[in-house]
C-alpha cells in the first residue's frame, strides 16, 4: 500500500516535472523580444519627455505673446502721451517710458521667436520618435506572435499533460495529494525526494540511519525531517521495478 503510493507519488513528480519544464520554456521571452521592448519602453520615455517639455514651453509661448501685445498697446499709448506732452519734464518722462517699454518689446519678441523655433524643433522630434515607437511596437507585436505560433507545439504539450495530470491525481486519495500539493508549492515544485546515502537529495540533509532503514523498508509514507518532502529509496525502487 505504501510501496504503491510511492510509486504514485514518484509518477505524478514526473508529471509535474515535465509541465514545470514546458511551463518555463513558455514563460521565458526571448533575449531579442525583450530587448525590442526595452527599447520600444526607452524610445516611449523620450517622447513622453519632450512632450512634456513641448507642452510647458507651449504655455510659454502663449503668454509671452500675450504679454507682447500687451507691451505694444502700452508703447501705442505712450507713443500717443508722448505728443500730448506740456513740458520738458514730462517728455523726459514719456520718452523713459517708450524706452522702458521697447526694451520689454524687444526682449519678449526674441523670447517667442526663439519659443517658435524650439517648439518646431520639439513638434518633429515628437513626430519622429512617435514614428520610431510605432515601429518598435509592431515589431514587438510580431515577434511576440511568431513566438506564440512556435509555442504551439508547447502549448499543445502542456494542455496535454495538465489533462493527464489530472486524471491520473484523481486515482491517488485526496488525503495524500493535498499533502502532495501543500510541500509541492512550498518546496519550488519538488514534493518527493530519494534518499541517497541517507541523505535526503532535496535539501541534502543526512537523516537518522534508522529513518533511512525506515524509509528503504517503506514502513510508512515518511517525509523529511527537515524540508518535510516524502522520500523514498531508489535502490528499492530499482529492485522493485525489475522484479516486477
Ligand atoms: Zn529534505
Amino acid at each position: 500500500m505504501v510501496h504503491e503510493t510511492i510509486e504514485q507519488l514518484i509518477k505524478l513528480q514526473a508529471m509535474d516535472t515535465r509541465l514545470y519544464i514546458v511551463d518555463s520554456k513558455l514563460a521565458m521571452v526571448p533575449e531579442a523580444v525583450r530587448a525590442v521592448k526595452s527599447e520600444y519602453e526607452r524610445l516611449k520615455q523620450n517622447n513622453e519627455l519632450d512632450v512634456q517639455r513641448f507642452t510647458a514651453l507651449k504655455d510659454e509661448h502663449t503668454s509671452a505673446k500675450i504679454s507682447l501685445e500687451e507691451k505694444k498697446d502700452m508703447a501705442s499709448a505712450a507713443q500717443k502721451k508722448l505728443l500730448s506732452v506740456q513740458n520738458s519734464r514730462e517728455y523726459e518722462a514719456a520718452l523713459k517710458e517708450m524706452d522702458n517699454l521697447k526694451r520689454d518689446i524687444s526682449a519678449l519678441e526674441k523670447q517667442t521667436a526663439d519659443a517658435a523655433i524650439e517648439l518646431k524643433r520639439l513638434e518633429a522630434a515628437i513626430a519622429e520618435l512617435s514614428a520610431a515607437c510605432e515601429e518598435k511596437d509592431n515589431l514587438y507585436n510580431r515577434l511576440k506572435r511568431e513566438k506564440e505560433v512556435e509555442d504551439q507545439a508547447l502549448h499543445d504539450e502542456a494542455a496535454l499533460l495538465r489533462r493527464e495530470r489530472a486524471e491520473f491525481a484523481e486515482t491517488i486519495k485526496k488525503n495524500i495529494t493535498a499533502r502532495y500539493e501543500r510541500i509541492r508549492k512550498a518546496r519550488n515544485n519538488v514534493a518527493i525526494a530519494p534518499i541517497i546515502s541517507e541523505t535526503c537529495t532535496g535539501c541534502n540533509m543526512k537523516v537518522p540511519p534508522q529513518f533511512a532503514v525506515d524509509v528503504k523498508k517503506e514502513r510508512d509514507l515518511l517525509q523529511c525531517p527537515y524540508c518535510q518532502r516524502f522520500l523514498y529509496s531508489p535502490e528499492k525502487e530499482a529492485v522493485t521495478k525489475n522484479s516486477a
